[in-house]
Parts: C-alpha cells; sequence; structure tokens
C-alpha cells in the first residue's frame, strides 16, 4: 500500500468543532454537544436541539474545568444545572 499525502476525494469531511473547556479543536464525534431545551442546558446527542449549542470534550478534565467555572453557564448564558454535568460525566 501507498501512502501518499493526497486527499482522498472519497473520503469524509469530518466536522471539528472546539471544545469550550480545552479551546482545542476536535471532531465533532469525539465531543459531547450541549444545546438548550425550554431554557436550560441539556445534553443534545444526536443534534435535534436547534439552538445554539456548544461542545465539551468527552474528558473528565474538560467536563471538570467546565463545571468549576461555570462555563455552560457563560457560554450558553442560561442556567446549567447539576443534573446536566452529571450526565456529562455519565457519558465518559
Ligand atoms: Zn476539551
Amino acid at each position: 500500500m501507498t501512502i501518499t499525502k493526497k486527499e482522498n476525494p472519497k473520503a469524509k469531511r469530518i466536522p471539528i468543532r472546539r471544545c469550550i473547556a480545552c479551546n482545542k479543536r476536535i471532531p465533532k464525534k469525539d465531543l459531547i454537544r450541549i444545546g438548550i431545551s425550554s431554557g436550560h442546558a441539556q445534553i443534545d446527542d444526536d443534534g435535534r436541539l436547534m439552538s445554539r449549542g456548544v461542545y465539551l470534550c468527552k474528558d473528565k478534565e474538560c467536563i471538570d474545568k467546565a463545571g468549576k467555572k461555570d462555563l455552560l453557564k457563560r457560554c450558553l448564558k442560561i442556567p446549567a444545572d447539576e443534573i446536566v454535568y452529571k450526565e456529562l460525566y455519565d457519558k465518559i
């Protein structure tokens, strides 16, 4: 097998999003999306919340950081209940 630097035109473009905790650009599939439902932060597994959303790594450090700095509240400008963080930990 030959390795070339040419992009395979058949390769799917991987969507990249930025994690609000570490600010790294990560493939969307490795992130958890959090959107807004009824004025509260809610994990948006299948992208059905048509609201403004933010992304967090599936990583304890990032969720810890988001919790400590209240990043969900700051980024989404809405209350983020503790249950959201609990659900985030359940996903990693
Ligand atoms: Zn992160």
